[in-house]
This record gives C-alpha cells, structure tokens and sequence, in this order.
C-alpha cells in the first residue's frame, strides 16, 4: 500500500499539533488515514542534559536562537525517514510566499517536512548545510512557525483527493484560477431588505457562470491589482 501524504512537523511545541487539524475536513480526512501527521519535539535532540535547544546570538542583541547542531540532528533523522522526495521547509518570514501553486504541488507529492522556529529564528548555518528551502506565510512576524505550519498543512489537506466531498469546490476557490472567487449567497432569498443577485436564482446555468466570472474578474481588478496583471498575461498569452 502507498503511504498517505505525510506532514512531517518539527515543533518545540508538539502538544500545539494536531490542533485544528484535528476537527472538520482535515480532522476526518486524518482520522481515515487519507493523510498522516508526523509530529517532532525537537527537544528531543538536544545533547546535554540541560535539553537546550537555544542559546543567545553572536554578536549580541534580544533573544535567543536556535543551534545548528540541535536542528541538524532533528531534520537528518526525519529527512531519513521521509525519504529524498519529501521537501523540506524552514518556516520563516523571509522565505518563498506561501501560494495556492505551492500548495498544489505540495499535494501532488508524497509530503513535506516542516521546521518551525522560535524565539529570534534558527542559525544561518543550518539553511547553508541542508536542502532546506525557507518558506513564509506573509509579509508579518509570528511568535512561532507553528502556526504557519498549521496554515500550510490545513491548505494542502484541502487539496488531497477525497477530502472535500465535491472537488468542483476546490476548483472555483480564489487563486486557483489566478483569480479571487466571486461573491456566494444562501437562503433567506430576502435578508434585511437585501436580496440576491437575480441571475443566481434564473437556473440558468451559462448566465449564472459567465456573472460569476466577471464578478471574480472585478473582484480581483480593484482589491487585488498584482494578481490581476498576472492573470491578464497568462489568459492573453503574453507570458
Ligand atoms: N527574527 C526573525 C523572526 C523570528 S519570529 C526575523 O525577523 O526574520 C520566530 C519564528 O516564527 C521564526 O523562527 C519562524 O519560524 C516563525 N515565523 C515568524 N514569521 C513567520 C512567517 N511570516 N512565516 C513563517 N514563519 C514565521
């Protein structure tokens, strides 16, 4: 039998996990092994008896950061396990965006292993020694990778066959057209005095489609000017 997609965490906090993944989609979706959490108290490869995994940075300055040594440990003996396909990511802000492309290809392999950092972040060294490629969820500062990794499992699990029951669902979702979605409605048909778009409710199919996608189109025009030029190139053929 072929091994689940496995996300491979490696945590100072193992108890944080698997947190919200445990519940709704992804929740079910682990529980019928379609996915397999692998969660890593660093900690544990800590070599003296004080169990450290930090120590104050060269040069000075706030904080603590965490030993090359300590981390190598912990990603070569999962690196062993996950086997050479499995990506491994250091979680931090001045990674590669996190994107709903990534996200994709992420699901279309065997899995991923993800570092989490603390405190000021990880030793330079570590990034230099190992195939380990920095990834960030945004242009903001967390206290922990951890929710970070949360982010990123919680996107790809989404995206692994059978999870959601309905796979048009996924397909309609903002970025995986390059553009934002458009806006939904459910009953009541009348709420506050507000109604709903007329076309939603004509079971026109080709009029309700064609509507959606220009309300995707505008959507993404005005709040999100970037993804709209981009969009733009690829439909046109420009790039
Ligand atoms: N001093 C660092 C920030 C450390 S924050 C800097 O300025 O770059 C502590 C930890 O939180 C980091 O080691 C990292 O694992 C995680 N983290 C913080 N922001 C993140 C982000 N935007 N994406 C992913 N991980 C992040």
């Amino acid at each position: 039998m072929v091994a689940p997609w496995t996300a491979w965490v490696l945590t100072l906090f193992p108890t944080m996990f698997p947190g919200p993944l445990g519940e709704s989609l992804a929740g079910a979706a682990l529980k019928k092994g379609i996915w397999r959490l692998e969660t890593v108290d660093i900690r544990g490869f800590a070599g003296d008896k004080h169990r450290s995994v930090d120590d104050t940075p060269f040069g000075g300055g706030p904080g603590m950061v965490l030993r090359a040594d300590v981390l190598a440990r912990s990603v070569d003996g999962i690196a062993a396990d996950a086997g050479p396909e499995t990506p491994i990511f250091y979680l931090g802000p001045r990674g590669r965006p996190f994107d709903q492309p990534l996200a994709r290809s992420l699901a279309e392999g065997v899995g991923v292993v993800l570092l989490c950092g603390r405190f000021e972040g990880i030793d330079e060294r570590l990034l230099e020694a190992r195939p380990i490629e920095e990834v960030s969820l945004g242009d903001f500062v967390l206290s922990g990778g951890e929710p970070a990794a949360l982010a990123i499992i919680d996107t790809v699990v989404r995206l692994l066959p059978g999870v959601t029951g309905d796979p048009r669902s996924v397909a309609d979702d903002s970025f995986e057209r390059g553009l934002l979605e458009y806006p939904q409605y459910t009953r009541p048909r009348e709420w506050e005095g507000r109604t709903v778009p007329e076309v939603l409710l004509s079971g026109h199919h080709e009029r309700i489609s064609e509507w959606r996608r220009e309300q995707a189109e505008r959507t993404t025009r005005t709040r999100r000017p970037d993804l709209w030029e981009r969009y733009v190139g690829t439909r046109d053929g420009t790039r």
